[in-house]
């Protein structure tokens, strides 16, 4: 055998590869080799594999990408990324603005570095981070030192993050864009819309294209108008360029704002969690569960994949995530499609009956098995020896 073909060190057998980026959607086999993406097609031999797993009935995925998480820094509590990412097929996370450019290399060599997950980082315009009252403080915003940091570490800083500022001015989210256009990197927005600062003027005249709003579903924002329709410029921003990230969270996603919009077509470019302790249990802010979110909301599973997968990768600029191309990295999601009876609760405490619930069954990130709920990839112990 050569190298192109066979000697497979894992082979994923029998499941429905839903891969946008490829135009896949049908029942496929994966099979990985020297932690890459070695072939997708049917049929491939187990005899080819040293361990093939039966993924029959199941969904296979490119490894899950959450835009917006909290894995470091102090706000509501951060979560160490491994223990929450991989249960949820998440093979990649995006720190949005824990760490500023005064304790982003802390971060990097207690966090990203310690972590299995791959983990890019949005650096806060604040020099110390997401920590409470200094967010306030615009003599902690400087767009340079922002820069340099982000230069300093383009494997890891995606760009920046702005987020709680409470001042009736441009500060911070001009700050960041700043800081975006010095490194030539985006910038994440998480703001609370007030008469001095518009969710018009934010979108159409202060963030660029390719810049992204987080929390559409929330109602710091001006998604709707008082008719509960959506704004003509938020649809105008979208032609723009602008992206729409759900950064669902402990306050973000009420089922109010986000039913209508979705019914009037007006759909997010990314799905993303916000997750940290305040959002993970109650309402229950994880990725596989805030994509449900979307699925009995009637958009179609490939949808929200692609949102999941494909479109991140793109927003974050890392077009070689989100795929099971040939020669990818092999970050992989097993995910089980549960039809029943289920219930959904947003930031309000109000619940939405769903008919659908994602669950994952396994995880591979970097060619290794990192989750496995039920054990599927394993021998049986009375026969392992
Ligand atoms: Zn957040």
């Amino acid at each position: 055998m050569n190298n192109a073909e066979g000697n497979y060190n894992l082979l994923l057998k029998g499941g429905h590869v839903i891969d946008p980026q490829n135009n896949i959607d049908e029942t496929m086999d994966v099979a990985i080799k020297s932690n890459k993406i070695a072939q997708v097609s049917k049929d491939i031999p187990s005899s080819k594999a040293q361990k093939t797993v039966d993924v029959a009935g199941f969904y296979v995925t490119p490894g899950l990408i959450d835009i917006h998480v909290h894995v470091y820094g102090g706000y509501q509590g951060w979560l160490f990324p491994d223990i929450h990412s991989f249960r949820n097929g998440v093979t990649t996370v995006v720190d949005a603005g824990g760490a500023g450019w005064k304790s982003f290399e802390e971060f990097k060599e207690t966090i990203i570095e310690k972590s299995k997950t791959r983990v890019f980082a949005l650096l806060n315009i604040v020099g110390a981070g997401m920590l409470g009252a200094i967010e306030q403080d615009v003599s902690e915003m400087d767009p340079v030192a922002a820069a340099e940091m982000i230069k300093k570490y383009p494997n890891y800083i995606l760009g920046a993050k702005t987020a709680h500022f409470s001042g009736p001015g441009w500060e911070a989210i001009d700050g960041a864009v700043k800081a975006a256009e010095l490194s030539d990197t985006i910038v994440m927005v998480d703001t609370r819309v007030i008469p001095t600062r518009t969710y018009k003027d934010i979108l159409l005249s202060h963030l660029r294209p390719g810049d992204i709003h987080t929390h559409i579903y929330s109602q710091n924002a001006t998604l709707l108008n008082e008719q509960g329709v959506v704004n003509d410029y938020v649809w105008e921003a979208r032609e723009l360029g602008r992206i729409f990230d759900v950064g669902h969270g402990a306050g973000s996603f009420r089922w109010r704002i986000a039913v209508p919009a979705m019914k009037q077509g007006f759909v997010p470019d990314t799905i993303s969690t916000d997750l940290h302790k305040a959002s993970a249990l109650m309402p229950n802010a994880t990725m596989l569960a805030t994509m449900s979110k979307f699925l009995n909301m009637d958009m179609s599973l490939n949808e929200v994949i692609l949102r999941s997968t494909v479109n991140p990768a793109r927003v974050i600029r890392r077009p070689q995530l989100g795929t099971l191309t040939v020669g990818a990295d092999a970050d992989i999601a097993v995910i089980e499609l549960l039809k029943g009876d289920f219930g959904f609760v947003d930031v309000g405490r109000t619940r939405m009956q769903g008919k659908y619930r994602l669950q994952c069954a396994l995880t591979v990130r970097n060619g290794e098995v990192v989750w496995d709920v039920n054990g599927i990839s394993c021998p049986d112990w009375e026969t392992a020896g």
